[in-house]
């Protein structure tokens, strides 16, 4: 019965083109169109039962907000609490079951996820968090696959790590699961981030406790279908909504709590290490503080580089889903010489994004997630328009009409300290600052200097010694550093992704890293001859 066994060799799910007239995307109209024809009622689950309060929130689609596309049943800290209870009851059954058996459910997990639920995951997220079918397919299909069948191999390699020997004793080192629960709090923007979220803990024996944001609720529900279809037993992954800071003051005031897995924005990770802080003295064990937070991320060229490339590195880089991404560029340093040429293949690229409904597969702007966003991010935008020191040189346009849209923007600044140097602001927003070609050495002191961020940041050159250069200067300024490449785009196993500074504890999502966070190894020395005489070599007598 008993065997040491290998899991899979894991490969990076192979994206689809939705190409005119390809068979998947025959199947992802057909699937949208029969999730619209719902308005599906979303519970919580706690304890695998769901849970429906009565308290109705509306899921409206981003770009089309007068289309309600599911109401879910809101919650407490009360339910907060009862989610608790159910994970920690369904704890000592899910610690004990053998690695082999919780791999299954992961790899049935992403099977199910690259076979039957491929297109309702990708369907969900287009309408729920307004993605183009290109978008949704590289982050709710393919990288919430490879985070589910990399994460069985990186397991497999912990346990496989072992201590040496000596004669007469053998050492060995467990992996135990932490003594509680696990908080998984999950940002909107990647539903393959909210799965690894909450779900890499549970894949090391864990049991955890998982509020997604309110924007994400529609394919995270999906996610729970998918996990409930893998045969994760009950109890062991619960869902809830309610308010964040009610939902965070229940879980970071239980003993119980043994870690956080968030990733979101700077301020609320620091919120909650703050109450962990104030709390110290009733947890049974150190909380583990795993939290992936924000970017203010970077392109710097080289006068060496080619301009065609920093050109749709920008492009791609900033705008794609909206500018929406934790790594998306949204400050560049461009060479006063090559910055004409820049912009003029810039201002090329963005003539022929088209914006709209992702329902539309011709167009690859959609809307920003909330009106919140919308607001925030167009009055950066106004502040530019109005301030003489700036210039917006492209888009600049939005409109809340029909849905939250804004134009991708490109914000031209003199100041390498303006507020969009420095602030994130996570929407499609770019700003560039020309510097003289000589300045290049001070320049990447500004990148160094200028934001409190460090997630993801790209240096463009042909100059290999400028590359070198660079790569030492800029050393503590990204977590996930590219070079000649846009600094978005990580895949799980290739580039393992987290940032430093106020970007996070930079525990590298899609890794082993991450994993290791959630154990605690015993080490267990035996000994086949133990000693029988108390006295050393270095007592005798001469
Ligand atoms: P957010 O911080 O607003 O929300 C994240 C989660 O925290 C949500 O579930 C939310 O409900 C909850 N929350 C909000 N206020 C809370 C509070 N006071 N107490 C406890 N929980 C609270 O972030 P968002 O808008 O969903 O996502 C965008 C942010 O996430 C950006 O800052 C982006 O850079 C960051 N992000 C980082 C990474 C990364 O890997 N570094 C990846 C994706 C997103």
């Amino acid at each position: 019965m008993i065997s040491i066994s290998t899991p899979p060799n894991p490969v990076n799910e192979e994206v689809r083109s939705y190409k005119p007239g390809s068979q998947e995307r025959f199947e992802i109209i057909e699937t949208i169109r029969l999730l619209k024809e719902q308005t599906t009622e979303i519970p919580m689950i706690i304890g695998g039962k769901e849970i429906k309060t009565g308290n109705l929130v509306e899921i409206r689609a981003p770009h089309d907000h007068q289309t309600v596309l599911a109401r879910y049943h809101n919650g407490t800290g009360e339910h907060i609490r009862q989610a608790i209870d159910a994970a920690l009851a369904a704890r000592s059954q899910w610690s004990e079951t053998s690695w082999e058996q919780r791999a299954s459910v992961f790899l049935k997990a992403a099977s199910l996820l690259s076979g039957p639920f491929r297109y309702k995951i990708n369907a969900a997220t287009m309408l729920g968090q307004s993605k183009n079918i290109h978008q949704a397919e590289i982050d709710a299909a393919a990288e919430s696959i490879d985070f589910l069948n990399f994460n069985v191999k990186f397991m497999a390699d912990i346990y496989a790590i072992q201590p040496d020997n000596n004669r007469y004793t053998w050492n060995r080192l467990e992996q135990r699961p932490l003594e509680g629960f696990i908080y998984a709090v999950s940002p909107y923007n990647f539903t393959s981030i909210a799965l690894n979220l909450a779900t890499a803990p549970i894949l090391m024996g864990n049991v955890v406790v998982w509020k997604p944001a309110q924007t994400q609720i529609y394919s995270a529900k999906v996610l729970m279908e998918v996990f409930k279809a893998a045969g994760l037993p009950d109890g062991v992954l619960n869902m809830v909504f309610a308010p964040g800071k009610e939902a965070a003051d229940v879980a970071l005031g239980n003993p119980a709590l043994a870690g956080i897995h968030f990733t979101g924005s700077t301020e609320v990770f620091q919120s909650l290490w703050t109450a962990v802080g104030n709390n110290i003295k009733n947890y049974r064990t150190f909380p583990r503080l795993v939290g992936e937070t924000g970017g203010k991320d970077y392109v710097i060229a080289h006068p060496s580089a080619r301009p065609i490339e920093v050109a749709t590195a920008l492009s791609r880089g900033a705008f794609e889903y909206q500018g929406q991404k934790c790594s998306a560029a949204s400050r560049a340093y461009i060479p006063e010489s090559m910055w004409p040429i820049v912009l003029c293949h810039l201002l090329d690229d963005l003539r022929q994004f088209k914006m709209g409904s992702p329902e539309d597969f011709s167009n690859f702007i959609n809307a920003v997630i909330d009106e919140k966003a919308f607001d925030k991010l167009t009055g950066f935008i106004k502040d530019a328009k109005n301030d003489p020191d700036v210039e917006v040189v492209a888009g600049g346009n939005f409109s809340k009409e029909t849905g939250y849209f804004i134009e991708p923007t490109v914000i031209l600044t003199r100041d390498p300290n303006y507020v969009t140097m420095h602030t994130e602001l996570f929407g499609p927003v770019l700003t560039v600052y020309i510097y003289p070609d000589d300045k290049f050495l001070e320049t990447l002191d500004l990148v160094d200097n200028t934001s409190p961020y460090a997630l993801t940041g790209a240096i463009f050159a042909t100059d290999r010694y400028a590359i070198d250069q660079a790569s030492r200067r800029l050393v503590n300024t990204a977590g996930n550093f590219y070079i000649n490449d846009k600094p978005t785009g990580a895949v799980v196993g290739r580039q393992p992704f987290g940032g430093s500074r106020a970007s996070g504890t930079n525990d590298k999502a899609g890794s082993m890293l991450n994993l290791l966070r959630w154990v605690s190894p015993r080490t267990i020395k035996e000994c086949f001859l133990p000693p029988v005489d108390h006295t050393y070599p270095f007592l005798l007598k001469q």
